[in-house]
């Protein structure tokens, strides 16, 4: 829900741009460069997604709150 949301709302800025340009180009142009600048973005967002997902993907020890690495506390399993 909260991405669709940062969708619709990156969706709607790169109109803005894209009419802002029309202005300025031929609308193919501006078109074409609107959908760079989509297109860019989202793989930008994904990649930072992934990044973080990596970086907190495999959660905190329930027992001491320490980052888990390779499945196991660093802490509490290295015995
Ligand atoms: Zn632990």
């Amino acid at each position: 829900m909260k991405f669709e949301k940062r969708e619709l709302l990156l969706i709607v800025g790169v109109l803005f741009v894209m009419i802002g340009m029309m202005s300025v180009l031929a609308p193919a142009y501006a078109l074409v460069i609107a959908v760079l600048i989509y297109f860019g973005i989202r793989v930008f967002v994904g990649r930072r997604k992934k990044q973080i997902q990596r970086e907190i993907g495999q959660g905190i020890c329930a027992t001491c709150g320490a980052k888990i690495m390779d499945n196991k506390c660093p802490q509490c399993d290295s015995a």
